[in-house]
């Protein structure tokens, strides 16, 4: 019997950190450079189902106005409101911020936790939101799972999974601690530029020889999980389906690479958030 030899996650992270220009994901940048912890944790609670822009937009107001959690405990859901409009379902999300914050200013002094516990027992906090405070907050090892993380570690052949969480799972049972934090924003950037939910451009990829799909492909072969295949999108939908459900704007433009949000997440400027 054979086994398949364990993935080179140091070999993919070094081709895609250099193709995407962010550097060597080696030096712990993040570590030096986190943003406020807080900050990153109310911007991912607005960006939960709107656009980068829109949650770039209303963290920037927002923050300039109440940019802890005593000045956001403190200001009521109306005030809120019309800072995050444009992100949607503000009225929600106004409630919800606000709760986080008082929470953190009740149970935990005003500091919002270093741990996934802890983080998860806050109003609107799932597993995602808390690994990016751990992430980009403290640059303490964490695995943000996002749609992106999801599809691309199951095209890779890295996990077998049906849900980002069954994902999160499978990659903090498999990969080594080292490689934790750049895994989410070079597999964020990458899906949002070559390994796209439908249509990625494998021939084009610099982890091909890496990836068991862009492999099977280039031989002519079925991809190994043809739900996450380029003719599929996440979610085992047909593609046609998930087409129509992408709708105007979801789809990512075509041409060259760019930089983008989860992109920098290694020099992000203060202020700016992510999901
Ligand atoms: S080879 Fe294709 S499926 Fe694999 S990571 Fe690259 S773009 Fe994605």
């Amino acid at each position: 019997m054979t086994t398949d030899p364990p993935f080179d996650w140091e070999a993919f992270l070094d081709r895609l950190g250099a193709f995407y220009h962010i550097g060597d994901w080696r030096v712990p940048y993040l570590r030096d450079h986190a943003e406020d912890p807080f900050q990153v944790l109310i911007g991912t609670i607005l960006s939960q189902r709107t656009r980068d822009e829109n949650t770039d937009t209303a963290s920037a107001r927002l923050f300039a106005k109440y940019p802890d959690a005593r000045t956001l405990a403190r200001a009521t859901a109306r005030q809120i409101e019309p800072l995050i409009r444009e992100t949607g379902f503000y009225h929600t999300k106004a409630r919800a911020i606000r709760a986080c914050a008082q929470e953190i200013l009740d149970r935990f002094g005003g500091v919002v936790p270093r741990t996934l516990e802890e983080l998860t027992t806050l109003p609107s906090v799932g597993p995602k939101t808390a690994n990016c405070v751990l992430v980009f907050g403290y640059g303490i090892p964490g695995m943000p799972v996002d749609t992106h993380v999801h599809r691309i570690s199951n095209r890779l052949g890295v996990v077998r999974t049906d849900t980002p969480e069954e994902t999160e799972a499978a990659l903090r049972a498999s990969v080594p601690e080292r490689y934790w934090i750049p895994v989410n924003p070079l597999l964020v950037q990458h899906g949002q530029n070559l390994c796209r939910p439908i249509h990625p451009k494998c021939p084009e990829c610099p982890v091909r020889s890496l990836c068991a799909t862009g492999r099977a492909l280039a031989k002519g072969r079925a991809p190994p999980r043809p739900a996450d295949g380029p003719g599929r999108a996440p979610g085992n939908r047909p593609m046609a389906r998930a087409g129509r459900r992408a709708g105007p704007g979801r789809r990512l433009a075509s041409g060259t690479p760019v930089r983008s949000r989860a992109a920098a997440a290694s020099r992000r400027p203060r202020g700016s958030r992510r999901r």
